[in-house]
């Protein structure tokens, strides 16, 4: 339970280790009712049931579904699924039979990426590779057909943004991948570097950041030229976008992932992208990567080549990327991609101030409605996104017991958040952190608009300055202070919100 990724993700807690099937339903329906009754009601942002686990810890929180399914009124449909559920059966289409031979490069190249055997005698899984996630409508008719031809009514959509046709029987295997070429849907390297999950980002999504399609596109033309993604360790890492910090494309799982944000130089909008290093796939998503920070989007696909060509020369035997993310360290690799950092000015080159896919100049100035989040967002909602990824690394910091490291993330991550909030009042205030306090201490906390139990802990940590040894305790504390002190600055633009009918 309490799994997720958005702005900052959760790992899930395992509830229970097993249920009997007759029990998934009313467990389900205890759960529904637990957080319907406890689960943030006001502030949308946080209306999620990973907020609601982390708030209360697994172990109070099962507490609570054990004694509300213990209440739970006996339902007949609890169970009256389970005879046919348990006599369902995959009915294939063709029956098993041994592989069809077929010998050209086209055919043997997608064998090789994009078919997987099956437990199944016989049969194998294809997947049909879609590049950012596209098809048409004319193709999807055509891919209704094959699939009735081939495996009967029956496709399946991957969070991957391809398509999937299972029992497959191996005789076929030439003769679909002939259907799927006329229907140009014969593309290989499904589940390779080259197949990159991207969300809509600004191409349609209003909470859009940087364009994560344009980039996507362009790091699969790159790619598609380069020599190095031959590399087998290269070749199976996965490349994942988001134009946002909300992360619908999953840039925390990735190998490498990319979220979009900006930054301001010289008084432009530059769109970046925030480079997130090691996250794990498999495993169910077994542990997020690392923000290693933002770099200029136009310099993104050298990113790319200079992680991915240094790996391959530098990992030990069968090292993981992941394996080797982590033993380089975040200083490392902030050295390898500090020359990519810089931005040119805007009249030596101004490609840097429009973003992949678009001819005008960037602007940040339309963001609103979003497709998946679907509110509007503002800056301070963004300032304090920034801030929550602070308080993010404050704790993962902590998790490595770098305590000092989590000491000073989680005071930038209330100082930013402070920022945030002195902004909507001194629009241009300096981002130095004794004006920050300041301004923060007088308009915010003396007046107690900011009640005193969220103010303390920075003014205290900026009057006192940072410890010369953080103890395990004294970290976490500070941990949690941020992440208070954000909660409590959310609750106070949304209470002005109220007050001017702005829409949050
Ligand atoms: S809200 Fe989701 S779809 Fe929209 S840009 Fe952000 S990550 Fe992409």
């Amino acid at each position: 339970m309490g799994g997720g990724l958005g702005t900052t993700p959760h790992q899930a807690k395992l509830l229970y280790e097993w249920i009997p099937a007759g029990e998934l339903l009313p467990i389900t329906q205890a759960i529904g009712r637990v957080f319907g009754r406890l689960g943030e009601k006001k502030n949308r942002n946080r209306a999620r049931i990973k907020f609601l686990v982390s708030k209360l810890g697994v172990d109070e929180f099962r507490q609570l579904i054990d004694d509300e399914r213990a209440i739970l009124p006996h339902d007949d449909r609890w169970t009256a699924f389970l005879p046919s559920a348990e006599a369902w059966e995959d009915e294939p289409a063709r029956p098993g039979a041994p592989e069809a031979a077929d010998d050209s490069p086209a055919f043997t190249e997608w064998r090789r990426t994009n078919v997987y055997a099956q437990r199944q005698d016989g049969y194998s899984t294809v997947t049909v590779a879609l590049p950012l996630g596209d098809v048409t409508s004319a193709q999807t008719r055509l891919l209704a057909d094959i699939a009735r031809r081939y495996v009967g009514d029956n496709v399946r959509t991957t969070v991957e943004q391809n398509i999937v046709l299972r029992y497959v029987s191996n005789a076929d295997l030439p003769a679909l991948h002939r259907d799927l070429t006329a229907a140009k849907l014969a593309e290989p390297g499904a589940g390779t570097i080259m197949d990159i999950t991207a969300c809509p980002g600004t191409d349609t999504c209003k909470l859009g950041i940087a364009s994560s399609r344009g980039l996507a596109a362009e790091l699969r033309t790159r790619m598609a030229r380069a020599s190095f993604i031959a590399d087998a360790a290269i070749e199976g890492l996965r490349i994942k976008v988001s134009g946002c910090f909300n992360s619908c494309g999953q840039h925390h799982v990735a190998d490498i992932g990319f979220f979009g944000n900006n930054r301001k130089v010289d008084g432009y909008s530059v769109p970046h992208f925030q480079v997130v290093l090691g996250g794990r796939w498999r495993e169910n998503a077994g542990s997020y990567g690392m923000a290693v920070g933002a770099i200029p989007s136009k310099r993104i696909p050298d990113v790319v080549e200079t992680l991915t060509t240094r790996f391959a020369s530098d990992r030990s035997g069968d090292e993981s990327f992941q394996d080797w993310i982590a033993r380089l360290g975040k200083k490392e690799i902030g050295a390898m991609l500090a020359d990519l950092k810089p931005v040119p000015a805007h009249d030596l080159d101004p490609s840097f101030y429009v973003d992949w896919s678009d001819a005008r100049e960037y602007s940040v100035g339309d963001i609103g409605v979003g497709e998946c989040a679907g509110e509007v967002i503002t800056s301070t909602v963004l300032e304090l996104t920034e801030a929550e990824g602070e308080a993010f690394e404050a704790q993962v910091a902590l998790d490595e017991g770098d305590l000092a490291r989590s000491d000073e993330r989680a005071y930038d991550a209330m100082l930013k958040a402070a920022w945030a909030l002195v902004r909507t009042e001194w629009s241009d205030v300096p981002q130095h952190p004794d004006v920050i306090v300041r301004e923060f201490q007088e308009r915010f906390a003396a007046t107690g608009r900011i009640k005193p139990q969220f103010t303390r802990a920075l003014i205290d940590r900026h009057t006192a300055g940072a410890p010369e040894a953080p103890t395990p305790e004294s970290a976490r504390i500070l941990a949690d202070e941020a992440q208070l002190l954000i909660d409590a600055v959310h609750q106070f633009e949304i209470r002005e919100a109220g007050a001017t009918g702005a829409v949050h």
